[in-house]
């Protein structure tokens, strides 16, 4: 059985971190070590400013709000989001409406987006699953000319870049999770990314009571001091991270792709952050399911199985929103998604490789 859980090991700094936040006697999401991983945050990310809040979510949240999404406005999200995208759009009392994908890749189909904007369209949540990036470029002319904002939902690209700029800085506003499962891992917590001061502000507010004024609502969604220690001593790792998921990723593909199974859509100078390496294959979906559920049966990961990954309108709560996403439905039904962490072996590999070699995937 293949592990799919990877937990960074050098955790050497992590140690020393929390010893001096301790140290420090501010273990409030106040401290100044909040304001270190803050700034440390923006740097990385090259983006003007980072709020970190306390989750993926609740970084949703407070982006929702920034863009002031109310009662009755529209959200529009793609159907091959996860659910966790969609909770704080309810939340809000907002609809969703969901736009199609491409056929070959998350990107939304622009074609599909232009039939569902209407006048009470508020914002769009681009979600580049498994840290595959998606060239934005003209989602985000047509969101300016309509006024709409454009948000990213970049809880699983960490470090995934198009045209050298990072995913989660090209949008209005990038949310981020760092969960213990993903490439920025602080156990729970999240963080915010933008270029716009007002909305900076507006999160800033909103993540502490309002600022306790009294004047404008607010919640408590700040990150504890321990939490941003250890997002400050793993930040660095996210590189070394991506340069040892991609060495296993190229030697998957070496080793597997045939003229029928092919990566995901990779964009032009852009570069996927392989929280799993995602392949497509065209030629039948029941191959497709049955190749995946005997792997998984064999300790072959995979997320489809492990989440029971489907289009979210087929979800019971959100079947109310169900609409016709021909392209979505498509690919979640043609991917194999397939892990390639630091923390396996390359007889590991080899195994995957193995597992793959055994279906004839050039038929
Ligand atoms: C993990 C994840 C979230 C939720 O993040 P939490 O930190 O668990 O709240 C939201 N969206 C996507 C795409 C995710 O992968």
């Amino acid at each position: 059985m293949i592990n799919d859980k990877y937990l960074i090991e050098k955790c050497d700094n992590d140690i020393s971190a929390i010893h001096n936040a301790l140290m420090l006697k501010q273990l409030s999401g106040t401290s100044s070590i909040d304001d270190e991983y803050e700034k440390k945050l923006a740097e990385f990310f090259k983006s003007s400013y980072a709020v970190a809040v306390s989750s993926g979510t609740t970084a949703l949240h407070c982006a929702l709000v920034a863009a002031n999404v109310s009662e009755g406005d529209e959200v529009i999200i793609p159907p091959t989001a996860p659910i966790m995208t969609a909770m704080p759009i309810l939340l809000m009392k907002a609809h969703i409406i969901f736009g199609d994908t491409n056929k070959d890749n998350f990107g939304f189909n622009l074609d599909d987006v232009l039939t569902k904007i209407t006048s009470r369209t508020k914002a769009i949540i681009t979600v580049p699953m498994w840290g595959y990036p998606i060239d934005t470029k003209a989602l985000n002319k047509l969101c300016k000319e309509k006024g709409i904002v454009h948000i990213e939902d970049a809880a699983q690209a960490h470090g995934a870049m198009v045209d050298m700029d990072f995913t989660g800085t090209i949008s209005d506003m990038g949310c981020f999770s760092t969960h213990d499962r993903k490439i920025l891992p602080t156990g729970e917590g999240g963080f915010i990314l933008t270029n716009n001061i007002e909305y900076y502000e507006k999160i800033k507010e909103f993540k502490q009571f309002g600022n306790m004024t009294g004047d404008s609502f607010g919640l408590n969604y700040k990150l504890s001091a321990l939490q941003s220690a250890i997002g400050i001593s793993r930040i660095n790792q996210i590189e070394f991270q991506i340069e040892l998921r991609t060495k296993n990723a190229t030697k998957i593909k070496e080793s597997i792709l045939t003229n029928l199974l092919k990566e995901i859509y990779v964009p032009p100078n852009s570069r996927p952050n392989y929280y799993s390496l995602i392949l497509r294959y065209e030629c039948g979906y029941e191959f497709v399911e049955k190749a995946t559920d005997e792997m998984y049966k064999n300790g072959i990961p995979s997320d489809i199985v492990r989440y029971s990954y489907r289009p979210m309108y087929e979800y019971p709560l959100f079947k109310k929103y169900s609409c016709r996403c021909d392209n979505a439905d498509h690919l979640i039904k043609s991917i194999f998604t397939v892990c390639v962490h630091p923390g396996l072996s390359q007889s590991e590999v080899e195994e995957i490789i193995k597992a793959f070699k055994y279906y004839d995937f050039s038929r």
